[in-house]
């Protein structure tokens, strides 16, 4: 095959607009334009390979072009693309909402769908709200969240943690949540010893007082991932699940990033053996082949929407492609395979951790931080004060920059480089993909003293 790259360049300058990204750049700066993929790696239009360090933004699982995850897309393909689920169902999304309540953490029985993750988080802190509306307790319609957490972007998951930097404008619109602070052992005084959970006191406080009004805590278990890949200490999620039930609040455990295997277990709840009242999941549900979300719900919550027609307690929410066939085929195909990998993915993560060790010598770099197949490399301007870059450095991506160049895509978050490999990812690759990581960041040096100088552009 072969395409006009500047032609397809031009287009999509003149046309596409881009998520996530000031246009100029551009402009600047030529964007890879795929064109195929094969395993764990991607093809421009130029023929150039890269490996997908990102997981084409956290969500491959397998790698790209898989046979089993393309046969299962044909398939349904030839029965039917897509059928409404609104007052009819459809044979994957009753098989995929059967086997998604197996894996779930126990007690999660009921599947909504949607169809990316945003949307699974907005279904869940409606739910949660009408839950309580029609439990007698309208009172209790607001939410708290964790300082650094991110939910998504449209309203209603801007409206559960908004992040300054990407939200500030739509303020006016938001009613804000209660905020705790997350409990970071990298920036936690109170972790500079052993870790007592005296974070949990403050969390324990904002319950107290605010129970009377809160309808559920949200949080991303484990990890929060566009907040830096910051890791939660051991416990911390086991008492938010007690302190939620102790103060009667929903909690609600958003595993869009974390889920199907991304912290080396099935879900991230599944290391501190707990179930959340409600959970979204979206990203890697279908391999990372087709956009599919869901919210899961347990019978409790379900139940308060039980009731007659004229009653109007419905859950009057939806989407036109919810339960979409071909993604819940595709899912579940994933998920044969993901069953698979699993006992696979200890070694692995050893061998992450293994390779990682040198970074923390690098220069520039304040905390190395890792959870399964989730990094995340912190760069501080002054290693001493731990003060990180700015934001206008660009820190992050004078490595991604240096990382592309070498073949390896990767994006970062502010002054964050975040590598989050396919899981399928051998452990020869994972090597292959953190040589070249340190590499770029090696490149990068002298990049990253001119910006610690304060010379950005
Ligand atoms: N929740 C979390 C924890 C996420 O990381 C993301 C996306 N990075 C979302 C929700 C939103 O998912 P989507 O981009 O599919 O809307």
């Amino acid at each position: 095959m072969h395409y006009d790259r500047d032609r397809l360049l031009a287009l999509d300058l003149e046309h596409v607009w881009h998520p996530y990204t000031q246009m100029r750049d551009y402009a600047r700066r030529d964007p890879v334009i795929i064109w195929r993929g094969e395993g764990r790696r991607l093809q421009d239009v130029d023929g150039r390979w890269y490996w997908d360090g990102v997981s084409s933004i956290w969500l491959n699982v397998h790698g790209h072009n898989v046979p089993e995850l393309n046969r299962a897309i044909e398939e349904q393909l030839q029965r039917v693309a897509h059928a409404t689920l609104l007052g009819q169902a459809n044979v994957p999304a009753i098989l995929l909402a059967e086997r998604l309540v197996r894996i779930a953490p126990p007690g999660l029985r009921k599947v909504f769908y949607s169809d990316n993750g945003s949307g699974a988080v907005e279904a869940a802190l409606k739910m949660a709200v009408q839950y309580w509306y029609q439990s007698g307790r309208p009172e209790k319609h607001r939410v708290l969240s964790f300082v650094g957490g991110y939910h998504g972007d449209t309203l209603g998951a801007v409206a559960v943690a908004p992040v300054p930097a990407f939200h500030e404008p739509f303020y006016p619109l938001l009613r804000d949540p209660i905020q705790a602070p997350y409990p970071d052992r990298y920036d936690c005084p109170g972790c500079r010893g052993p870790c007592r959970l005296e974070c949990l006191n403050r969390l324990e406080e904002l319950l107290r007082s605010h129970a009377h009004e809160l309808a559920a805590v949200f949080v991303e278990p484990l990890v929060q991932g566009v907040g830096g890949i910051r890791v939660m200490p051991d416990g911390y999620l086991r008492a938010l699940r007690e302190l939620c039930t102790r103060y009667e609040v929903l909690l609600v455990a958003d595993e869009v990033a974390t889920g199907f295997g991304r912290t080396g277990r099935m879900f991230a709840c599944d290391h501190e053996g707990i179930s959340p009242d409600l959970m979204a999941v979206g990203k890697g549900i279908t391999g990372g082949y087709l956009p599919l979300a869901a919210t899961l719900a347990t019978d409790r919550i379900y139940e308060a929407f039980l009731g007659e027609y004229a009653e109007r307690k419905a859950f009057f929410h939806g989407h036109s492609y919810t339960g979409n066939p071909l993604g819940c085929a595709v899912a579940l195909a994933n998920l044969d395979l993901l069953e698979a990998l699993l006992p696979q993915l200890p070694a692995r993560e050893r061998l992450i951790a293994h390779e990682l060790e040198r970074f923390r010598q690098l220069p520039f770099v304040g905390q190395v931080r890792q959870k399964g197949f989730m990094v995340g490399i912190e760069l501080v301007g002054d290693p001493q004060r731990r003060e990180p870059f700015p934001w206008e450095a660009r820190a992050g991506w004078l490595v991604a920059w240096r990382a592309r160049e070498l073949g390896l895509l990767i994006r970062p978050y502010a002054h964050v480089v975040i590598f989050m490999p396919p899981l399928a990812s051998t452990e020869a690759e994972l090597q292959e993909m953190l040589a070249l990581l340190y590499e770029a960041h090696q490149r990068a040096i002298p990049d990253l003293e001119r910006a610690a100088r304060g010379e950005w552009s």
